[in-house]
């Protein structure tokens, strides 16, 4: 990459018209900015609008276009917090990649012209991210279904005649054979955003604009080039969000590659590392957890009948997909998942672009195409994730490893951790939003208005428990984040998971304790297990872009706000925990937690929470 220099970047910034704040002179004629949003496609960033192909929410046997709007380099949300000094910081990056590109490339643009364009992009992003956030609060139907026509009229109720969306759609479709019209079906929100957007651009020089999307392909392709660059984004890194140190070369091409070719990576990864035993064991849990959760809600208090009834059977429904799809086990069939994309040797910035295309491509010529239901994310990747319109859990094969999942290892560990995660992912089915959509995915409503304001009071005791959980860090920042989806499925997951440990034992007998930790009972052990992975270090500044990023409370949260919940644990004796403290000399710290929840009712008189910390789980 350093031999390449910047001259990738370079041509393909030139490819696009160029960016005009490292050129002697830009033509604004050159520039059109559904081109210029089209092109990005390909680096699968969405800067002003986000457009894409997803399943209908109301049909799941269809396609549907999704228009949603778009993001900034920092995040629309970091924007409207960041301070002057952290501004300052942004400012500098983008400085010195501009200086960078004009220098390789020659150009004669000067420092004063590269700065105060510079500070034209991020006012422009300033106003942009206002606007988002305006609409954020703003939004009266998130699944606002439309067509083109009146998406259009919507927006010209800004300022009219500042984006055609038929022109932009019809470019988007080009290269395939679809025909879009003006009665196109839309999927979008209802909110200002649209009529904000057109004034937007009315006010904003074409030159700014091209900028500003400029600026998103240097941001975002700055890292595959020279080490300088790569240097600058490490300081700015520092800088702006507080990281300590810089990703590894070798870890940031594992990332890329698995993000653009994760199927192909999977099955080198599932060649070497993941026995054959693994999927049977962990669809044994999977069904034990299923089993679990059923015999809870049988045990429901608020639902009506009828509606645990149909609650049951969208449990039944939950497809699993475990590990990895068979398809990339067979030499041709992962062949012909590639076919089209042709790589060059030492072309790396193109063939990322490449890639993106080939990706776009293929999912914009399936339009009218029916959904199938399918593994859709690398199983590399360490996660696992409940899909609502599939109404399906797929837990990867990266997540089956320690410290979530040992093959061989104690049940107790193993129900602890990934049976909690497997819990978590099929609760999400009955959250607040998975409560939105039928066992077949289709977003309707499936309980009557009784259950769901009795949900909707239950949930409301979650909401008013974590809200009192603030990072100590933030605590100076008023907080209105929601993670009320991610803690309700925390809640059952735990609460699953530990009823289908119970049921393995009575399967299988009860489990030894293991050499050194007798004191330690398996329900211990479950709970540490349960406790262990959400140990995190963050500094302040990615503990707030997490909040804003990440729909989970954090991690200290997790456990402390399923845990001070659930009854089992409030059993447990927890003089073991003293006597670890004094071996181990980890800071363990427990409380009686005033009864504040209805929502697991009656038997619970006390509850108990821990607060684990890295020194305990390092052991
Ligand atoms: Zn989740």
């Amino acid at each position: 990459m350093d031999e390449l220099g910047l001259d990738p970047l370079v041509n393909l910034l030139s490819a696009q018209g160029g960016w005009p704040m490292v050129m002697e002179t830009w033509d604004p004629n050159s520039f059109s900015l559904s081109t210029a949003l089209n092109n990005l496609r390909s680096l699968n960033v969405y800067p002003l609008i986000r457009v894409f192909i997803s399943t209908d929410v109301f049909n799941t046997s269809r396609w549907l276009i999704f228009v949603d709007a778009g993001e900034i380099p920092t995040g629309v949300s970091v924007m409207g917090l960041v301070n002057n000094d952290m501004l300052a910081f942004y400012h500098t990056f983008m400085t010195s990649a501009a200086k960078m590109l004009r220098d390789s490339m020659g150009s004669s643009a000067s420092d004063q012209d590269i700065d105060s364009q510079v500070n034209d992009v991020i006012e422009f992003e300033k106003k942009f991210s206002k606007i988002v956030m305006k609409a954020v609060n703003e939004t009266t139907d998130n699944a606002w279904q439309t067509t083109v026509a009146e998406l259009q009229e919507d927006t010209d109720a800004g300022t009219p005649q500042q984006f055609e969306w038929l022109s932009f759609l019809e470019e988007m479709f080009a290269e395939t054979d679809i025909t879009i019209t003006r009665d196109e079906p839309l999927l979008s929100f209802k909110g200002p955003f649209f009529k904000d957007f057109s004034n937007l651009l009315a006010t904003t020089d074409p030159k700014t604009l091209a900028n500003a999307i400029g600026w998103w392909w240097v941001y975002d392709l700055q890292k595959e080039t020279t080490y300088a660059m790569r240097n600058a984004s490490h300081t700015y890194m520092q800088d702006f969000y507080g990281q300590s140190r810089s990703t590894p070369q070798w870890q940031h091409c594992l990332s890329i590659t698995n993000g653009n070719m994760g199927f192909a990576l999977s099955r080198e990864y599932v060649d070497h590392f993941v026995p054959h035993t693994v999927k049977p064991e962990v669809k044994e849990l999977v069904e034990d957890l299923r089993e679990a959760f059923s015999f809870l809600l049988n045990n429901n208090t608020w639902m009506l009948p009828n509606d645990l009834q149909v609650a049951q059977e969208k449990l039944a429904a939950i497809d699993p997909y475990v590990a990895y799809p068979d398809w990339i086990m067979d030499d041709k069939q992962l062949a012909q998942g590639y076919e089209g994309l042709d790589l060059v040797n030492g072309k790396h910035i193109n063939n990322l672009v490449h890639i993106g295309a080939w990706y776009n491509l293929n999912a914009l010529a399936a339009l009218r195409d029916v959904p199938e239901h399918s593994f859709l994310y690398p199983p590399t990747t360490v996660n696992s994730v409940y899909t609502t319109t599939q109404n399906s859990i797929t837990i990867l094969s990266g997540i089956l490893q320690s410290p979530f999942y040992g093959h061989n290892s104690l049940a107790a560990v193993n129900y602890g951790s990934l049976g909690m995660i497997i819990g978590h992912e099929m609760t999400h089915g009955f959250d607040s939003i998975g409560r939105m959509y039928d066992k077949f995915g289709n977003l309707r409503q499936w309980w009557s208005n009784a259950t769901i304001d009795a949900f909707n009071e239950h949930a409301m005791c979650f909401v008013k428990q974590y809200e009192k959980y603030v990072p100590p860090e933030l605590s100076e920042i008023g907080l209105n984040i929601t993670t009320l989806a991610e803690n309700i499925a925390d809640n059952g997951g735990i609460r699953e998971a530990f009823k289908a440990y119970k049921a393995y034992v009575n399967r299988y007998g009860e489990e030894p304790t293991l050499p050194g930790l007798e004191n330690f009972s398996p329900e211990h052990i479950f709970y540490l297990s349960f406790a262990n992975p959400w140990c995190e270090n963050k500094s302040p500044e990615m503990a707030l872009q997490l909040l804003f990023l990440d729909a989970h409370s954090p991690g200290k949260f997790r456990v402390l706000g399923s845990l001070s919940n659930d009854e089992e644990f409030s059993k447990l004796r927890l003089d073991q925990w003293a006597d670890w403290r004094q071996h181990h000399d980890a800071r363990l710290v427990s409380q009686n937690f005033a009864r504040t929840s209805q929502q697991k009712m009656d038997e619970i008189n006390a509850r108990i929470s821990i607060l684990l910390n890295c020194e305990m789980t390092n052991q």
